[in-house]
């Protein structure tokens, strides 16, 4: 299993050496597969999924859990998993601080909510007022690493991979699409068309 990984992983890669292809992923994002997916080494079935990304090609690929940690050394994705298995169970509980940090670094939740988090991380006992705030951001974290909204990334990235090569395109929409899928998790039915649109009409695939 480890061999088929690491052959798919160089494939992907620009170095051809393990040690060093390795080196080139990073840890980009995590969701919850809502279908069972097959991990890259095998690996059947997965459905906690990291999504990296290869900061010489920035070509993306996906990983099961299972492979994440052990070959890759990225720890990122599990810590994401626990917490976000801890909220699913109980949205009034808190996220660990490392995700915390992760969502703001992501643009996911603003200052003031990172900043409110940060404060009351520990407490248990919350007024009626925090606990809202505390469960509104709990459920970004739920959000931003659904199926779905992963669905709607990929479909952006693929426009914005495609705009690399055809530098004439104007990013500016697609790129407010990605800020506004980040902050509310999904894209509006509205949002959605017009993407569908640009790919249809550029023939990206
Ligand atoms: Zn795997």
């Amino acid at each position: 299993m480890q061999f088929k990984l690491t052959e798919e992983i160089l494939k992907l890669s620009e170095s051809k050496i393990w040690n060093q292809a390795k080196n080139e992923w990073t840890f980009e994002y995590a969701y919850s597969s809502e279908e069972l997916q097959s991990c890259l080494c095998g690996h059947y079935p997965i459905k906690n999924i990291c999504v990296l990304n290869n900061s010489e090609n920035n070509n993306t690929t996906e990983v099961g859990n299972c492979c994440v940690n052990k070959f890759l050394g990225i720890e990122d994705g599990n810590k994401i998993f626990t917490s976000i298995k801890r909220l699913k169970e109980d949205l009034t509980k808190s996220m660990s601080s490392e995700v915390l940090e992760f969502l703001f670094s992501k643009k996911v939740v603003s200052e003031f909510e990172y900043k409110f988090y940060s404060d009351t991380i520990r407490k248990r006992k919350l007024s009626t007022k925090q606990e809202t705030i505390r469960e509104r951001i709990n459920q970004k974290l739920l959000d931003f690493t659904s199926g779905e909204a992963n669905t709607q990334f990929s479909r952006i990235n693929l426009v914005l991979k495609w705009a690399d090569q055809n530098t004439w395109f104007d990013t500016t929409f697609v790129k407010s699409l990605n800020e506004s899928c980040k902050r509310k998790g999904k894209l509006t039915d509205a949002q959605k068309g017009s993407l569908e649109k640009i790919i249809f009409k550029c023939k990206i695939e």
